[in-house]
């Protein structure tokens, strides 16, 4: 068993398995939102809620993200019932960060002023883009004006800290217009902004479209143009990028995903969601009805594994602005992991062709390691 000497504050998640419709490049798991589909889901998760606080009483989770799915298609009553449930099973004065996520088309005053009330104080908006006809080809259900109307009711019901996403590298989106939709974000004053490369997942409906000729996804070349005009002009706007595709204005950077990456503890709730705790990672099953039907939700439980935690935290501390020091790896996973001196030996060979850097033990990608990230991780994990 290893032990974690590097402590960070634990966090929870909740995955809310809702929306109004299936976007076509998306391989995250959510069926159709149906009120009694919601009622179940309730159900499931307050007895989860109330199981987790006997097997894990010690929580005080210093984080909670609610993500989705669509966390904004709840209704009210299901609100009401959510927050009293969460602060029923977990002590939360020690919450300084609590997120939802929302989509424009179902973002109403009455929600927010809810929130407001159970102590969210961070709203995560997929805008994704300002064109409606892009919008209409990604297979969102909002639109431009809606994500405006949004955003003026984040800021009416007194919210301070929110960002927007963006999908970066659709088709027919030339560099003009994408740099007008970095504007148009930036135009709106948000705090926070991630921007995703639209990629083709296993599973999403592109891959079936591409598989058919339907859909050709922007060269690699012209990818990385995007990506980093954005790096450029949101940089120039102030935004520094901390994480790989999260860019944030000093100070709102979301703390729930950086403690994630940083290898802390965290509960995760909900058909589908991820936990991670003292070394020990299990993950609900993707299935709704199972989730709701169980009185324990089945759970994949993954090996715990030194070796695999150790690299995990190196892969995505690489990613981050703050980089991630080997030394922290060999304190910080017991018994020793044998894959250090690989991925020093790996790392020192990337750092020979310009794709990572190290400065006082801290690695971290270049500007070119960034755009080849995922070839950085295939490397380490050979
Ligand atoms: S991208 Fe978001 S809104 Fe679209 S199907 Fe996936 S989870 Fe739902």
């Amino acid at each position: 068993m290893n032990v974690e000497t590097f402590h960070h504050p634990d966090g929870l998640y909740l995955h809310v398995p809702f929306c109004d419709g299936k976007c076509p490049y998306c391989a995250f798991y959510s069926v159709a939102f149906t009120p009694e589909g919601e009622a179940g889901w309730l159900r499931a998760v307050r007895a989860e809620l109330a199981r987790e606080r006997a097997e894990w009483p010690e929580l005080r989770p210093a984080t909670i993200y609610i993500g989705g799915g669509t966390p904004s298609l709840l209704s009210g009553e299901a609100w009401m019932r959510l927050g009293e449930a969460l602060h029923a099973a977990f002590e939360l004065s020690s919450v300084t960060e609590w997120t939802v996520e929302a989509n424009p088309g179902s973002l109403t005053p009455e929600r927010l002023a809810r929130w407001k009330g159970l102590g969210v104080n961070r709203i995560s908006l997929g805008a994704q883009a300002f064109d409606d006809g892009v919008l209409r080809r990604l297979g969102r259900r909002h639109t431009v004006a809606q994500v405006r109307e949004a955003v003026e009711a984040i800021g009416a019901a007194g919210f301070d800290n929110w960002g927007l996403d963006l999908i970066a590298c659709v088709p027919g989106v030339g560099p003009a217009r994408w740099a007008a939709t970095l504007d148009a974000a930036l135009a709106l004053r948000p705090r926070h902004i991630s921007v995703y490369a639209l990629t083709v997942e296993e599973g999403a409906q592109l891959a079936k479209e591409r598989a058919a000729g339907r859909f050709a996804p922007l060269s690699d070349g012209r990818q990385l143009a995007r990506l980093a005009t954005a790096e450029k002009r949101l940089g120039e706007a102030g935004f520094a990028r901390y994480e790989i595709s999260n860019y944030a204005l000093p100070g709102f950077e979301c703390r729930h995903n950086l403690a994630v990456w940083r290898g802390g503890d965290y509960l995760g709730l909900g058909a589908a969601a991820a936990s991670h705790r003292g070394g020990r990672r299990w993950t609900n099953e993707a299935d709704i009805s199972a989730y709701i039907a169980a009185p324990m939700p089945p759970r994949e439980l993954e090996r715990s594994n030194v070796e695999g935690q150790a690299l995990d935290r190196l892969i995505f501390g690489l990613r981050t602005a703050e980089g991630v020091s080997l030394s922290e790896l060999e304190q910080r996973y017991a018994p020793p992991v044998t894959g250090l001196g690989r991925w020093r030996r790996t790392l020192e060979q990337l750092a020979k062709i310009g794709v990572v850097v190290e400065a006082n033990g801290v690695w971290r990608l270049t500007r070119r390691g960034r755009e080849v990230a995922d070839g950085v991780a295939v490397e380490l994990m050979g």
